[in-house]
């Protein structure tokens, strides 16, 4: 098996590709890992989320990890990591913009809002929800992939 470093280019490619990622926040020296679906655009990761432990966490410490990968089998694979920034996009007149952005890309997906609009158990009824969007600003980006040689 051969592995080699993937190009800036590479990398992004393969993350537009795919819409789901591994992404590592951290509090504390405590780290915590979670799925989420998100879509890129130019330098930007957006997401839709309701508030909990991933939020809490990168409220208070926005620099996040972010894992993408795809493969065939244990020979044949692509793997990339992002550094980046954790902002949130709230429903201001100063992130509307950057929200409806982030909602237009995500929209594209059929019931995109399903893996991040739902909690376990039985949901209080509310007039308004709590859900929210967040970018992820790329800081820098690695990958490597492998390939059977
Ligand atoms: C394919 C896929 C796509 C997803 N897409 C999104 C998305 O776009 N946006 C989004 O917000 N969420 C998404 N999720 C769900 C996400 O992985 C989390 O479960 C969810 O966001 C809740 O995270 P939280 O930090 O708010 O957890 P909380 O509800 O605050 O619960 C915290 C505790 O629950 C446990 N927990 C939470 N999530 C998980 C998990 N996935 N696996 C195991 N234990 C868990 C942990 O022990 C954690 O300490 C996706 C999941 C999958 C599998």
């Amino acid at each position: 098996m051969l592995i080699r470093e993937m190009t800036r280019q590479e990398c992004l490619d393969l993350v537009a590709e795919n819409h789901i990622a591994r992404l590592g926040c951290t509090r504390d020296g405590q780290p915590y890992i979670v799925p989420i679906q998100y879509a890129l655009a130019a330098n930007r990761l957006y997401s839709f989320s309701m508030p909990g432990q991933k939020i809490d966490w990168m409220r208070a410490n926005p620099r996040v990890c972010v894992q993408v990968d795809t493969g065939t089998d244990r020979q044949n694979w692509r793997s990339v990591v992002i550094h980046g920034r954790y902002q949130e996009l709230p429903d201001t007149k100063q992130w509307h913009r950057e929200r409806m952005n982030a909602w237009s890309l995500l929209e594209q997906r059929i019931n995109w809002w399903e893996p991040g609009g739902l909690k376990p158990g039985e949901q209080p009824v509310a007039g308004t929800s709590p859900h929210l969007f967040f970018e992820i600003e790329i800081d820098d980006v690695t990958g490597r992939a492998a390939s059977a040689g």
